[in-house]
């Protein structure tokens, strides 16, 4: 029977990382791949692209997880940022930062980036095999003694590294397989709902406006007495919002789908601008150009489309601006103030780029990413219950909870 010290499940960012710090660290390593392809998501992320990490600072860039995102600073204390851009350029990957905060490969190619994490693993010792799914993994006496493969061989290991990733993406290998394999072992796992995916509404008539980028929107959504906002860029489509802001708010969303069946999203297309701020734009408006068509004042602060569509909806096509009344004034800067929309119907994992839920925090230790309950388990990446905004969060929280994990899966 075939023997590792380590055996990593998953071969997506976190499992690379695993495999690499765990035999760069003198352990034993094989690195197990389900697909016949190593990294198949982390080579369709980005566009083709790969987003790997962004500039934040660590606490800001854990901030962004919510209020679990401190569960990752031993991580990215062990393998930071810097760890990673060092790594890619010894491999010949040049690093450049987009729009100030993003980080991609300069040549623009996910796939390379996959194949430097793999180079590096492999000449650092770890054995790589595709097409070997993990169907069970060996536990007696509270500790890990290896996995069966789904071909039904049995391999030993003192310590098994769980980075099979979540449900988002199925035609991109994502799955339920390893947040079972983590059940069977006694982890919790918080159900998944689709997250960074689109918000479908219910309401019709942003269809109309398909294809319209706001630079700068804020969406929200009420959960309970909390209220849950995202800012940024955010793209109308036929059947709701895409775009950051929609995409980094989905999650939340789902989550009030699959408790209560419909969730109240609201949009705010000028961010910083209120009821009041509104009321007295349209008084100002009335005073100085009356005759000027409502929708044409409203445009000058949004955009065309959206703006000569909100004005025809609430009053028809050739509205000027000395007609609006106090009372229609402020029904008008009531309604930008809070767009509402109902959404009833959650995005798919088709559509999503990773998932919310997974395996609880509360039984992985942060300072090793071991498991609390089966000595010798590990976990990494996006089978844990913590997800990010988009941004190339994710990708980082993955390399940096995987090498850790390797790291201590070398040293115990
Ligand atoms: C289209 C798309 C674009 C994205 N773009 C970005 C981006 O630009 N920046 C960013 O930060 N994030 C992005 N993401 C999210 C990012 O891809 C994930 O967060 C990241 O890949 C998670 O890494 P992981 O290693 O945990 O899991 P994965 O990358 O999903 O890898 C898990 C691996 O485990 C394998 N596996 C599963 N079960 C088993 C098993 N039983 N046995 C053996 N192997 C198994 C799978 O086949 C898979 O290869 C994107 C996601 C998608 C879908």
């Amino acid at each position: 029977m075939e023997h590792f010290d380590a055996i990593v499940c998953g071969s997506g960012p976190a499992g690379l990382a695993a495999a690499l710090a765990a035999a760069s660290h003198g352990a034993a390593t094989l690195l197990l791949e389900r697909d016949h392809m190593i990294g198949r998501k982390l080579c369709a992320t980005g566009n083709g692209r790969c987003n790997f990490s962004n500039t934040l600072p660590p606490l800001k860039f854990m901030e962004r997880f919510g209020r679990n995102g401190r569960f990752m600073t031993d991580a990215l204390r062990a393998a930071p940022r810097e760890f990673f851009l060092d790594l890619l350029q010894q491999e010949g990957i040049r690093p450049v930062v987009e729009d100030e905060i993003h980080y991609f490969p300069m040549n623009g190619r996910a796939p390379d980036v996959r194949d430097a994490f793999l180079r590096a693993a492999r000449r650092a010792g770890a054995e790589t095999r595709l097409s070997t799914g993990v169907r069970r993994i060996l536990v007696e006496n509270g500790a890990v003694k290896g996995m069966e493969t789904q071909s039904g061989e049995t391999i030993t290991a003192e310590h098994v590294i769980l980075a099979c990733g979540g449900t988002a993406a199925p035609a991109l290998g994502g799955s339920d397989s390893g947040l079972e394999l983590a059940k069977s072992l006694g982890h919790t796992v918080r159900e998944p709902v689709a997250t960074l995916a689109p918000i479908h509404v219910d309401n019709p008539w942003t269809g109309e406006l398909a294809g319209l980028t706001m630079a700068d929107a804020e969406l929200g959504v009420m959960n309970g007495t909390k209220h849950i906002s995202m800012r940024g860029s955010l793209l109308f489509t036929h059947g709701g919002f895409s775009g950051p802001a929609a995409m980094d708010l989905s999650g939340a969303v789902n989550r009030i789908l699959a408790n209560e069946g419909t969730a109240r999203v609201f949009l705010r297309a000028l961010p910083g601008q209120r009821e009041q701020g509104w009321f007295d734009y349209f008084v100002r408006e009335r005073e100085t150009v009356p005759d000027h068509l409502l929708k044409n004042s409203l445009a000058r602060v949004l955009p065309r489309s959206f703006a000569g569509l909100v004005c025809e909806r609430m009053f028809g096509p050739e509205f000027h601006s000395k007609r609006l009344t106090n009372a229609a004034a402020h029904e008008l800067a009531h309604f930008l103030d809070r767009i509402e929309f109902t959404v009833s119907r959650p995005a798919s994992m088709d559509e999503a780029m990773a998932m919310d839920g997974g395996v609880s925090l509360r039984e992985v230790d942060p300072r090793t990413m071991g498991s609390r309950i089966v000595s010798g388990m590990h976990f990494a990446g996006e089978i844990l219950d913590l997800t990010g905004p988009t941004g190339g969060f994710n990708i980082q929280f993955a390399l940096s909870g995987g090498y850790l994990a390797g790291l201590s899966a070398a040293q115990h």
